[in-house]
């Protein structure tokens, strides 16, 4: 199956299949019932992926994750209860801008770009904050590559009382999550990262209960995340038009994505392109963000290296004029950048991601690719 460069080495939009793409050549009505039982087929197979079916529903949003996300957030928590957020990076900071935007009470607990987040903290929060009803958390920060330990801290949390809140947009489809083992309020994700889809829609697997709950409750309209549930349900249609070409690709997506073994088998796909690709880097002299423990299959930051000739402008054109589409960093303290490992990639296009960044350091006449010593001391 051929496809076409570049090869996207980002967390989303990413490098997606032919067959993928070729399940959007075909137009739908979004009424029909063959386009409704697509629909209802992704949700069923979203939930069995977080073993989720028994108490849990699956209701896709139109829009970009954070819409979702929006949703989630808006129509899942009482306005009159607190929200304690775990920030790690810019993910977990959007989620505080989402809930001030809505006018929700938060709590904020903070970490470094390069520190996760920790138990022990969280349990000492909740234990003196009674007002605190939901903790929200990112799976995987994407914009430092960490992944979080979500398993130490869903136990906390329940233990606590409280009620969890996942962002694992870019986590959910490679990393495991099972609703019997992690409880989970609620777990965010969307159609254009691991699961290998194209963008158009988000969608939020919720406890059955919280939904029912939550009529009325939503600040928006649209991203009225009960209003959605429920007219799928009664009608099996979404309630305003869908991304039709989006879900038909999606559909096809989840296919590839059990055809491949489902998490575990995608998971080890990016856990060795992640591998590949960190051990040829450090062996060209690059350095990683974070310490091996923290590194996850999905993405990873590296420092730029601080010979004088490298400028991630010009890196960034050398590489995509050899096919190949890097992301910049998003941390505030260093400079970096990242490369992802998910996607319609395997070893061997890391390998010639590996070979031109060696053409592309010689071009720069960068020679030594190890970053400036306070850079490292970050980590
Ligand atoms: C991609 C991503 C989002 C959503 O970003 P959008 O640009 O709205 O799709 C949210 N959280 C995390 C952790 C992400 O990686």
């Amino acid at each position: 199956m051929s496809i076409q460069q570049p090869y996207l080495l980002t967390p989303g939009p990413l490098t997606t299949s032919a067959s993928v793409k070729a399940a959007m050549m075909k137009d739908w009505g979004s009424w029909d019932q063959d386009f409704n039982t697509k629909t209802a087929e992704i949700c069923q197979q979203l939930l069995r992926c977080a073993n989720a079916s028994e108490h849990h529903e699956c209701v896709p949003m139109q829009g970009s994750g954070t819409f979702a996300v929006e949703a989630a957030l808006g129509s899942l928590i009482e306005p009159t209860s607190t929200t304690l957020v775990l920030v790690n990076g810019a993910y977990g900071k959007r989620l505080v801008s989402l809930l001030t935007r809505m006018g929700r009470d938060c709590d904020v607990l903070a970490w470094g770009d390069a520190e996760a987040p920790c138990a022990r903290a969280v349990a000492d929060r909740l234990a003196a904050s009674p007002e605190i009803g939901h903790v929200a958390m990112i799976h995987c920060e994407t914009s430092s590559g960490m992944l979080n330990p979500v398993a130490a801290i869903a136990e906390v949390v329940a233990a606590h009382g409280r009620e969890l809140i996942l962002d694992s947009m870019s986590g959910f489809g490679a990393l495991e999550i099972d609703a019997q083992r992690t409880p989970f309020l609620a777990l965010i994700s969307s159609a254009n990262k691991c699961f290998e889809g194209v963008p158009g829609f988000g969608f939020v697997i919720a406890r059955r209960d919280a939904l029912q709950a939550a009529q009325g409750r939503s600040h928006s309209l649209s991203l009225d995340l009960h209003d959605q549930w429920q007219y799928l349900k009664r009608t099996g249609q979404w309630r305003y038009t869908p991304p039709t070409h989006v879900v038909a690709a999606f559909h096809q997506a989840l296919k590839e994505h059990a055809e491949e073994g489902g998490i575990a088998g995608r998971h080890a796909r990016y856990r060795a392109n992640m591998q590949r690709l960190v051990a040829g880097m450090r062996q060209r002299g690059f350095t990683t963000l974070l310490d091996d423990a923290w590194l996850s299959p999905i993405i990873t930051t590296f420092l730029s290296p601080a010979h004088s000739d490298f400028d991630f402008s010009r890196f960034y054109a050398e590489l995509k004029a050899r096919g190949f589409i890097i992301y910049p960093g998003k941390l505030t303290e260093v400079e970096s950048f990242r490369i992802g490992s998910i996607g319609q990639l395997d070893v061997r296009v890391m390998d010639q991601l590996l070979a031109a960044v060696d053409d592309a350091l010689a071009t720069l006449g960068v020679d030594d690719a190890r970053p400036c010593a306070d850079a490292v001391a970050l980590n």
